[in-house]
């Protein structure tokens, strides 16, 4: 079997070295100011490689500017340009970056066209010592790939193994993969096929874990607590992002948990388990509410996805500043067990949100537009709605959400039912109420 090894910089990712905790700013890149202060603050936070977003040439400069920047302040974190829909643009960002995270799915629709222009980008990675992730993600596969295998884990597995085999077809091996998806489910399962994929052909590249639009708060903990760590507790994953619709800082403390954990560095904060059937029952003292709720979900993630439990208990106590908060028979133990049932897709207590974390993309204020949508659309249990910062790529990424939300910039925003735009340019402060009133059934849908 042959390991690979992937260098970004002064990180080296792949078998046998720790797990790379990354990011990403939700800055526009070319606000050069917000994104070094951005990215200083990753940094100090414990941040070991962080994306930028990079949609054109503007920001192709930019990222040269924010480089320069860092490394004047002896910030030498290695920095990754995401580029989604042109090959030059990418090309033009590996002479400047560490890494360039390509979306294969949004590359050249004819696949001859694709590989010659992946070639280019590949003589220049070369040339310039730059990796390359080869970054999918369940909802943007592409139609060629979708019409071969459906919009399936196994899709996503023959989508990763084709362009690794180009990889290897063009002998370059400083490449990373990653298949994410918002459903844990599915995000779990296309990883395993992967990783078998990997071994039969003999060649296991390094792998970037990730559950993308998981949201915010203790639910896009927990979801990325039970994908990434299923996944790491079996020997899956090099590097891992748990994206939150927040302050991306907050998601380090996260991720760092989790990664630390799996390399050998931390326990859980559990004290005690119990097993009766199939039901368990768990006892904590956690140093803090979030390591709880990321301990919790790393615990028995794993065991409800592969349905060897059907429910858990929670109890014990957490340290929330200077006072100990005692879970037994408590109505945050209850909600914390619910938020897990609802993380592992075992059962669902109330909407799902698929909210993208934000980029230089974003056209509106994400973080508090996806609380409005959550605080007002709660009681539509089991209903899957999607808050998405651009119309570039949100749609595409919506995967199976029922309605969706998505910033088309101009502060006007499309309301989606299922894949079909069904309400356009609708004022921002509008834009909640006509998407309720569509789901309730009080507006038509145009074409019904
Ligand atoms: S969907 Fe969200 S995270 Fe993805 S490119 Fe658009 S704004 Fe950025």
């Amino acid at each position: 079997m042959r390991y690979i090894e992937a260098k970004a910089g002064n990180v080296t990712i792949g078998h046998g070295h720790h797990i790379v905790v990354q990011t990403m700013c939700n800055t526009h890149t070319s606000d050069i100011e917000a994104t070094v202060s951005q990215c200083r603050r990753m940094y100090e936070a414990g941040a070991e490689m962080i994306r930028l977003t990079v949609p054109g040439m503007k920001e192709v400069e930019a990222l040269r500017a924010v480089r320069d920047r860092l490394r004047a302040e002896d910030i030498d974190i290695p920095l990754v340009a995401d580029v989604h829909f042109s090959s030059d643009i990418a090309i033009a960002a590996a002479e400047i970056v560490d890494k360039v995270r390509i979306n294969p799915g949004n590359f050249h629709r004819d696949h001859e066209q694709a590989k010659a222009q992946f070639s280019r980008l590949v003589d220049v990675c070369r040339r310039c010592g730059a990796a390359i992730r080869i970054g999918l993600n369940h909802g943007s596969l592409g139609d060629r790939i979708t019409n071969l295998y459906g919009n399936t884990p196994d899709a996503m597995k023959e989508a990763a193994m084709e362009w690794l085999n180009m990889c290897v077809d063009n002998d370059f091996y400083n490449v990373v993969v990653s298949l994410k998806a918002s459903n844990t489910i599915v995000m779990v399962e296309a990883y395993r096929l992967l990783d078998e994929a990997m071994r039969q052909k003999g060649i296991v590249f390094p792998v970037h874990l990730g559950v993308t639009e998981a949201g915010n708060g203790d639910a896009g903990r927990m979801k990325s607590a039970v994908g990434i760590s299923a996944l790491l507790s079996e020997g899956i994953g090099d590097t891992v992002r748990v994206s939150l619709t927040e302050d991306p800082v907050n998601e380090i403390s996260v991720a760092r948990h989790i990664a630390d954990r799996y390399d050998g560095r931390k326990h859980s904060s559990m004290v005690s388990l119990s097993l009766e059937g199939r039901k368990a029952s768990a006892e904590y003292h956690s140093p803090t509410r979030e390591v709880l709720v990321t301990d919790f979900a790393c615990d028995f993630g794993k065991r409800l996805l592969d349905r060897e439990i059907d429910e858990v208990e929670l109890r014990g106590v957490y340290i929330d500043g200077d006072k100990a908060v005692t879970l037994d028979g408590s109505d945050e133990a209850a909600y914390l067990c619910d938020e897990l049932m609802q993380a592992a897709r075992r059962r669902f207590y109330r909407p799902e949100y698929i909210a993208c974390p934000g980029c230089g993309r974003t056209m509106y204020n994400l973080e508090s537009t996806f609380n409005e949508v959550k605080r007002r659309t709660a009681h539509l249990k089991g209903m899957v709605i999607a808050v998405m910062g651009c119309i570039v790529n949100g749609p595409g990424e919506m995967a199976d959400a029922d309605w969706g939300y998505v910033g088309e910039g101009g502060n006007k925003v499309t309301i989606y039912k299922g894949k079909s735009p069904v309400l356009r340019h609708v004022p921002e402060n509008e834009a909640i109420d006509r998407l309720l009133e569509l789901i309730e059934g009080r507006a038509a849908v145009s074409g019904e």
